[in-house]
């Protein structure tokens, strides 16, 4: 393509994209959901929280399902001032094979997550892997979301896990679906430190 036309190309395409961002002018506390059954949706979350600790911000994160406590993301970023990190999960719903242990355990998470979504000192607030509980039934849905939509009007969320539900896609202001196209454990590589944990 001549050098003229790509300029002229490209002028008009910076033409749209400068009006496209004069128009996104507010500020509002953002729920985004990442879902999908591909890899990246914890990482992505954690992700912010890096982002928000450049800005100072206090931030709070809930793992609901797992009991692990030794995950890069929670020996690097949970020893951050300003974050407060809660492991609320007491195994995979596999590991444990007990219902009403699991629906206690997701019943008391939920109560630290609503102490979280109260604290408008908190600009950020992961729920890591929430969905599952969603999707169990081991959380009223209803009530998740109400306690969402109920929270500061400047507090960003993030929710991640498989299979969101409706409710949660319907409140969020930015979804992502993420696709697993290929991953290495169907290799049989196990989960490696610093990329799947
Ligand atoms: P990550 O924490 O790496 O961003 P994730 O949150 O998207 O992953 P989860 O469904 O929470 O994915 O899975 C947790 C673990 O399973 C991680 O170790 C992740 O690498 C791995 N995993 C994610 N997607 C897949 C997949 N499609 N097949 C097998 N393992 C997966
Ligand atoms: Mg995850």
């Amino acid at each position: 393509m001549p050098d003229e036309q790509h300029r002229s190309r490209m002028a008009r395409k910076k033409a749209v994209v400068d009006a496209a961002i004069a128009q996104a002018d507010q500020d509002k506390g953002l729920l985004l959901v990442l879902t999908g059954n591909g890899k990246g949706k914890s990482s992505s979350a954690f992700g912010m929280v890096a982002r928000s600790l450049g800005y100072g911000h206090q931030i709070g994160v809930a793992q609901f399902l797992k009991s692990r406590r030794d995950t890069g993301e929670e020996l690097f970023l949970g020893q951050q001032p300003g974050v407060q990190w809660h492991v609320l999960g007491d195994g995979f719903t596999w590991d444990t094979q007990n219902r009403e242990a699991d629906i206690a355990s997701a019943k008391r998470g939920w109560e630290v997550a609503q102490d979280l979504l109260k604290d408008a000192s908190l600009h950020l607030v992961v729920l890591d892997e929430l969905t599952y509980l969603l999707n169990y039934g081991y959380l009223d849905e209803t009530q998740v979301c109400a306690d969402l939509a109920a929270r500061p009007s400047m507090q960003h969320v993030v929710v991640t896990g498989r299979a969101a539900p409706s409710c949660l896609l319907e409140l969020a202001d930015t979804v992502s679906d993420i696709a697993d196209i290929k991953h290495a454990f169907r290799a049989g590589v196990r989960a490696q430190p610093g990329i799947d944990l």
